[in-house]
């Protein structure tokens, strides 16, 4: 039986999760931390049994706890709730499918209980690689990649090959606007950008894709994932979501994975890893796939992407401050506070407002965070 505890457990990733536990007996859940859609956390206590459960706000913890006396749960809130989660004793591996920042700390106290992690919260490498990966190298955990991309990077440097690394391929579907220049994104409305061509995922990461600075994050990632520098990040674009990434070892081969769009594998994978198991859903059928085409990403009109790359080379807590800044940028969005174009405008301008710290403590992470976030709300 292999012990999991999930943050992040009502959203895309955490429900996908979840439905892998269902059709697998020997997967069992220790404990489940969301948010605020408690409707859906109680549907799943009641069906996964964890010892423990964890919201957000203390309202909604006492809630929650009241609808589910009947059972032994504990249940907790807030940041204790989420570290608590992280370290629930039984657990072998935490996935953390929570999104945004808030993931650095339980991550870190995951990390120290010795469990390993099925990585989907990218912000958390993004920001804090330097801290995270050392500490995982310390304390004998795997981190494990979810992102599709990493995951079929991780999958392409199976055989002990990693030494004769030369470059990553990471490919991109360029996301909802493709081929649209500047001018033509001035009028995108919410709906529009969060209509993904490829892949079903939650809000936030749906618009990241559309604007392309999720790629960007998964560049960063990728560098402390699989310790290469940025420039042997090369980002292309493949607009069909075919291959999910590739990489090319020093003699020119170049090795891809391949499958349908679906996250469950990425996930199961990563929870069974090194093991490969059966998983119900579409293959590729490669007589009715007529073609995979291959393009560069437009980083004038996504310069997001370009202003990533920028962080990811310079380091320190200039990843912060792109992350920091397109979180509340994104949230700006939705909420119909700024127009589209803002969102990188925002994070170009918080880059050339901040003075770099090297090799940020964590404190000095989250504090960077917040001055990133005073910082939009006095200008915009
Ligand atoms: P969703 O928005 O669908 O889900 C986010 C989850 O985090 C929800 O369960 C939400 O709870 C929970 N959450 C948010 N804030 C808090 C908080 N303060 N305390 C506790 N729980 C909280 O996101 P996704 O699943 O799309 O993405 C999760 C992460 O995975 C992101 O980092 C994303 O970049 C990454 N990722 C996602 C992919 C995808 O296909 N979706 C692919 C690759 C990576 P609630 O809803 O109850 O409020």
């Amino acid at each position: 039986m292999k012990k999991i505890a999930i943050l992040g457990s009502t959203g895309s990733i955490g429900t996908q999760t979840l439905e892998i536990v269902r059709t697998n007996k020997d997967l069992e859940v220790t404990a489940l931390a969301a948010g605020r859609n408690i409707d859906l956390l109680e549907e799943q206590i009641r069906e996964f049994r964890p010892k423990l459960a964890a919201v957000w706000s203390e309202e909604l913890a006492s809630e929650l706890k009241s609808r589910i006396r009947d059972l032994d749960v504990e249940v907790c809130a807030g940041m204790d709730g989420l570290l608590a989660v992280a370290a629930q004793p039984d657990s072998e591996i935490l996935v953390t499918a929570i999104v945004g920042m808030i993931g650095i700390l339980p991550t870190i106290e995951a990390i120290k209980a010795g469990k390993d992690i099925a990585l989907a919260n990218k912000e958390t490498l993004v920001t804090a690689g330097h801290i995270i990966m050392p500490l995982a190298e310390e304390y004998h955990v795997s981190i494990l990649p979810v992102d599709s991309e990493h995951s079929a990077i991780f999958q392409s440097l199976q055989g002990g090959q990693e030494k004769a690394l030369h470059k990553i391929l990471l490919t991109a579907s360029g996301g909802p606007f493709r081929g649209k220049k500047r001018d033509e994104l001035v009028n995108i409305q919410v709906e529009d950008a969060l209509k993904h061509p490829n892949w079903e995922m939650g809000r936030k990461i749906t618009i990241d894709s559309s604007t392309m600075v999720n790629k960007g994050l998964e560049v960063i990632e990728a560098k402390w994932l699989f310790g290469v520098s940025v420039d042997q990040i090369q980002v292309v674009v493949q607009p069909q979501s075919i291959i999910h990434s590739m990489v090319e070892y020093e003699d020119g081969a170049v090795i891809a994975q391949l499958g349908t769009p679906d996250m469950k594998l990425p996930i199961q994978y990563a929870l069974y890893y090194p093991e490969r198991r059966f998983l119900p859903g579409e293959r590729l059928d490669f007589y009715k796939l007529s073609q995979i085409t291959f393009e560069q990403p437009d980083m004038e009109t996504f310069y997001g992407l370009r202003l990533a790359i920028e962080a990811g080379k310079k380091g320190g807590s200039l990843p912060t401050v792109f992350n920091a800044a397109n979180e509340r940028a994104v949230a700006m969005f939705l909420d119909r506070k700024i127009g589209y174009l803002d969102i990188p405008a925002i994070i170009q301008e918080c880059m050339e407002h901040h003075r770099n710290i090297e090799n940020p403590s964590v404190d000095e992470i989250l504090k960077t965070e917040q001055e990133t976030y005073e910082f939009i709300k006095n200008r915009w």
